[in-house]
């Protein structure tokens, strides 16, 4: 694609983490972080223009207006182009359209996929070359899962869950999401967490090692085995009907079920394709979400795609 561009379009796929442990509270107000991150083929699409002014329109895929997601300066697309911007010199402000499907407020980094969507069709758009490596810095500024929907794979995430290694994992693993009714702010969550840790310790998720393991011996039985999360009592704790549809993915033959991130999303792993088409049907018929998806991971990051 010619520097004269004028117009790019983005691919940037959801995340599920497959394990993450939380560590306690800090005095600097975060938690530590130990996580495997995987990308999903639940994909937003960023289309970015030269424009006479900066801004940022949200749309669902039938270009019905997305509740609960900012269009302004605070949509984290439009702060990652104008990141960029600065830092390059950038010239020509930028009109960015995301089509969304990532469930907003569902724990599957949504708003981090579009900031690193708007990275790299602002870097294409202005052909500003920003190296890999540069550009992943920035991302880590953005926010904590940027760097991750940026890459995209399977990943081991530390500090903030912002320090990569990528996993060497041929496995593929296939998913059937439950989206909730309503959203879960991850600060709430986390806060949660903090409050149950308070007044009595509940069960934390083992290291990573088990998950490694289980990812390295293509055994997807002792992948569902290893899924755990520690976010997961928090926002059980505050949608208690996330038990159910936990319950409901299982007794419809998921392998294994969590909640993805700081929720509400549910991911439920299935032993192939066509057994996540059977859990997704059965899933959907109980009533206990809002919609169901199937997926399968891992996928690229944020990639132009055309
Ligand atoms: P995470 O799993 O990264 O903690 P999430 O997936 O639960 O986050 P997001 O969909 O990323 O949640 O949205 C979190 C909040 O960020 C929303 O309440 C929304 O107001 C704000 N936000 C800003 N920009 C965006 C964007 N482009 N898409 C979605 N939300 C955005």
């Amino acid at each position: 694609m010619s520097r004269s561009t004028q117009e790019v379009r983005v691919r940037v796929p959801a995340k599920i983490n497959l394990l993450l442990a939380v560590g306690d509270l800090r005095p600097d107000g975060y938690h530590d972080l130990v996580t495997v991150f995987h990308a999903v083929d639940l994909f937003d699409e960023l289309v970015v223009r030269l424009a006479d002014r900066h801004s940022v329109r949200t749309v669902s895929p039938g270009s019905k207006a997305v509740a609960g997601v900012p269009a302004g300066a605070r949509n984290l697309a439009g702060m990652a182009a104008r990141r960029l911007a600065k830092e390059y010199r950038a010239t020509g402000p930028v009109a960015i359209e995301i089509t969304k499907q990532i469930p907003v407020a569902g724990g599957m980094a949504g708003g981090s996929a579009d900031a690193a969507g708007a990275l790299v069709a602002c870097d294409r758009l202005w052909g500003t070359d920003v190296p890999r490596d540069r550009l992943a810095a920035i991302a880590a500024e953005l926010g904590s899962d940027v760097p991750f929907a940026l890459r995209g794979g399977t990943a081991v995430g530390t500090g903030r869950g912002n320090l990569l290694s990528p996993v060497l994992t041929r496995m593929q693993l296939h998913w059937v999401l439950g989206l909730g009714h309503e959203g879960l702010l991850t600060p709430a969550v986390f806060g949660e967490l903090d409050r149950l840790r308070a007044a009595g310790d509940p069960p934390r998720v083992p290291g990573v090692e088990d998950m490694l393991s289980a990812l390295a011996s293509h055994d997807v039985h002792r992948v569902a085995a290893a899924l755990g999360n520690d976010l997961q009592a928090a926002a059980i704790s505050l949608q208690p009907g996330l038990r159910r549809t936990l319950q409901a993915g299982l007794q419809a033959g998921a392998l294994g079920g969590i909640v993805s991130g700081s929720g509400p999303t549910t991911a439920f792993l299935c032993e192939s394709a066509q057994a996540a088409a059977d859990v997704a049907t059965e899933l959907a018929g109980t009533g206990t979400c809002r919609s169901v998806r199937v997926a399968s991971g891992p996928v690229p990051g944020a990639r132009v795609i055309g």
